[in-house]
């Protein structure tokens, strides 16, 4: 039986074919998928030569759909489950996943089951994937757009719960991507007093402020270091964040950040690029630098149950459900940032 599938056979070059569908494996699962989120680092995947000219290749991780065929040794999960999986896998055995912080499992084989190949119509799930965990069922009466959500949300979750947001932090959150947004949503519910995002693009920053987002500052019309200044009385910012692509915002967020204050740096920088910080600065006032990427299995379960409850407004999130064989019309509208979050359906006729 054959697949619709969006292949990725060099930087910039996605197009849709019919492939095979995958086997069942005997202790696995096929999983139908019926929406799968487009995510930042799919589009930095999808753009640049991420393979290494390992092509054909299929990206997408943020996958959730119906249970299609199970094989014949398969017991947890039938016929029609719907099913959200988080990509993440961890051993459950290793030092780093018994102290409570799975998301530094030490045990390669096992997170290299990392699910990904979601912008297609179906996917394998392994058995060891089931075993190891990070499937959580979605209820009947929430729609696989939104549970869709659950992945690119923990990230955050796990972030915001490490660095304890909450009442009265002042926050400074650079970057109005889809990650922005979700953080500063979240730092809302979390209690956090002030909000100051700053980004290059206006068309994102205008739609940031739904989120919680108490001032923006566009940083290509003033200088973010001084206004994060005068709205902390110059005393800098609780807690910074920096949540772009960029060496240049991590190296301004220790000038925005008060004396012992936290600086995070979330967003991934280009490969081997280096980051000029001002130590003395770092050593005077007594900053604290924090990296962070995943989020644990306890955080990943409690970021998809967020996802799916009415205290998250995940329509205002999804600004745009395409059709798969529109990959690269949702890769532009993230990149221009008219689109906040662009989830894509692999079974609609474009
Ligand atoms: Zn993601
Ligand atoms: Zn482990």
């Amino acid at each position: 039986m054959k697949m619709k599938a969006a292949l990725m056979y060099g930087p910039s070059d996605v197009r849709i074919a019919e492939i095979d569908k995958p086997e069942c494996p005997r202790d696995g699962l096929i999983l139908k998928i019926m929406a799968v989120g487009l995510c930042g680092s799919d589009i930095r995947n999808l753009t640049s030569d991420s393979r290494k000219g390992n092509y054909p290749f299929i990206y997408g991780h943020e996958i959730v759909g119906y249970v299609d065929e199970i094989g014949t040794e398969q017991t947890k999960y039938k016929v029609g489950d719907r099913l959200f999986l988080f990509p993440g896998t961890y051993c459950m055995e290793c030092d780093e996943c018994i102290s409570g912080h799975s998301e530094n499992c030490s045990n390669r084989a096992v997170s290299s089951l990392a699910g990904t190949g979601g912008f297609a119509q179906f996917v394998a799930v392994s058995g060891e994937k089931i075993r190891r965990g990070g499937i959580y069922d979605i209820p009947e009466d929430v729609t696989f757009e939104a549970a869709s959500l659950g992945e690119p949300l923990t990230s955050v979750f796990a972030c915001l719960e490490n660095i304890n947001v909450g009442y009265p932090d002042t926050l400074v959150i650079i970057g109005a991507g889809p990650i922005g947004c979700f953080m500063s949503q979240l730092a809302k519910i979390r209690g956090a007093q002030k909000i100051i995002m700053i980004d290059l693009n206006d068309t994102r920053l205008e739609m940031a402020k739904q989120f919680g987002v108490n001032v923006t500052i566009n940083s290509t019309k003033e200088d973010p270091i001084a206004t994060v200044l005068t709205l902390t009385n110059g005393k800098g910012a609780d807690k910074v964040i920096s949540a772009t692509p960029a060496n240049a915002t991590q190296t301004q967020s220790i000038h925005m950040v008060r004396k012992g204050g936290l600086v995070v740096f979330f967003g991934g920088v280009p490969k081997g690029s280096m980051t000029e910080l001002d130590c003395n600065l770092i050593h005077y006032n007594n900053i604290w630098i924090k990296g962070h990427f995943g989020a644990s299995y306890s955080q990943s379960k409690r970021a998809f149950q967020l996802a799916i409850s009415p205290a998250f407004p995940t329509e205002k999130f999804i600004t745009h459900i395409l059709p798969l064989d529109k990959i690269n019309d949702g890769i532009r509208l993230t990149r221009t940032g008219e689109a906040i979050k662009v989830v894509l359906r692999p079974w609609d006729k474009a």
